[in-house]
């Protein structure tokens, strides 16, 4: 019998109506005569509320004691469920991730998990009952309560499927799958039938937000086949996998934004090897993540060097800034929190030129400015103003012609059309 992974987040678990409305298609593909794992997240806004009284009681809580906290949210969902399901006579037994053996690190609010034994899963599925799991959380090897970053119940979701070796790991989610951009600012965007790990990868962690970037990194590299589907239709949405033939035809799968960037700027910093060791040391050491970085040439023996982070970053890694900049004798730090990064994603792109021109002469159309460029071999990113952001994903849907994808292949000659 083949086993199937489920997980439920957002909205289709927001109350207890929608929670019997899960349970009620839950128990259809249990019916339809497979083994089932149903992973859940938090009821509705339940994490940020938890945080929210966190924030009542302390400005600084230990990020144990929020563990602690938001792991509850997961709780809640996941013995409603098994509920739900019990009334349609069914089966079913919810557990929480230490429970089912995820071994994570000890990195509480971002844990990473280090092995998952999924015992008591195996034992209630060889009964012929489905198997609840709470999303987001597992335990350190001494029972620490930990927590796998926000919208961390993907990952659990895959790392189950991997470890039980499910024939499939459907995402249901508030929208149809996963689309060339956000169709709240494109109403042209399309739902994409399939996209591959790697083009998921970086959407995922330039700001598109249907799965959790970690948790693409892991369905990655176990190659855990995944289908992003809608909780409230049975429509199938998107299926990710490797690299298929078809997809190579498409130059440009999509276009992401990411609304929360900071850029910070150390100014005249000495041009000599070792500093910017010194610098990324000192931020990566204070456990935040650099995005994009730029340095430019130098001609006077100082140089810039900016650098993205998330905007909940910013206040910490201009404090480390600030220190680096005096030990390294460099100038003033400065920041912006009014930017935005932009990107084109796209396994085309490893064969196709000219794509950059394409992205940037589709801004300037606009008027747009370009303060920062990186790119990968299938992805472009752009940090640009933060309120020219939808004026520019607009732009960039239409030049790559991303309305027409799926209707027919987007050859490179309908993408030079539109230089
Ligand atoms: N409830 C957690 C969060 O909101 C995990 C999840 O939803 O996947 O981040
Ligand atoms: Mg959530």
């Amino acid at each position: 019998m083949s086993l199937i992974v489920q997980k439920f987040g957002g909205s289709s678990v927001a109350d207890p109506e929608r929670i019997r409305k899960v349970a009620e298609r839950v128990v259809r593909t249990k019916k339809s005569g497979h083994q089932l794992v149903v992973v859940v997240s938090a009821l509705g806004d339940t994490t940020d509320e938890l945080l929210h009284l966190a924030a009542k009681v302390s400005k600084n809580p230990p990020e144990r004691e929020l563990d602690m906290l938001m792991a509850t949210g997961e709780q809640v969902s996941a013995a409603l469920l098994a509920m739900a399901i019990k009334t349609l006579g069914v089966k079913a037994m919810s557990f929480t991730g230490p429970q089912v053996g995820i071994i994570t690190d000890r990195s509480h609010t971002q844990a990473r998990i280090q092995e998952v034994s999924a015992q008591k899963i195996k034992e209630v599925l060889a009964r012929g009952w489905i198997a609840i799991v709470t999303g987001f959380q597992g335990m350190t090897s001494d029972h620490e309560i930990t927590t796998l970053g926000r919208g961390g119940s993907d990952l659990t979701a895959v790392a189950l499927s991997h470890a039980l070796s499910a024939k499939i790991c459907e995402i249901y989610t508030d929208v149809e799958g996963v689309y060339t951009a956000d169709p709240r600012m494109v109403p042209n965007a399309r739902k994409l039938p399939t996209i591959s790990y790697d083009e998921m990868l970086e959407l995922a962690s330039t700001g598109a937000q249907v799965m959790q970037a970690r948790s693409m990194e892991m369905a990655k590299k176990y190659e855990v086949p995944l289908h992003i589907r809608s909780s409230f239709s049975a429509s199938k949405g998107t299926v990710i996998s490797k690299e298929v033939k078809a997809m190579e035809q498409v130059v440009v799968s999509g276009v992401s934004l990411q609304k929360d960037e900071a850029k910070v700027t150390i100014c005249d910093v000495p041009d000599k090897p070792g500093i910017a060791a010194t610098i990324f040391t000192r931020i990566s050491d204070s456990e935040v993540n650099v995005d994009m970085i730029v340095q430019n040439v130098s001609r006077t023996g100082y140089t810039d060097v900016s650098f993205t982070v998330g905007r909940a970053d910013l206040n910490k890694v201009l404090r480390v800034a600030r220190r680096v900049a005096a030990e390294i004798k460099a100038g003033k730090v400065i920041h912006d929190g009014g930017v935005a990064k932009i990107s084109v994603v796209g396994l085309g792109m490893r064969s196709h030129s000219g794509i950059a021109a394409t992205m940037f002469k589709a801004l300037a159309r606009e008027s747009i400015n370009i303060e920062m460029i990186s790119t990968s071999e299938i992805k472009i990113s752009c940090i640009i103003r933060k309120d020219q952001a939808v004026k520019a994903v607009r732009a960039l849907h239409d030049a790559f012609t991303l309305d027409k994808l799926g209707l027919k292949p987007v050859k490179e000659k309908a993408v030079r059309a539109r230089k």
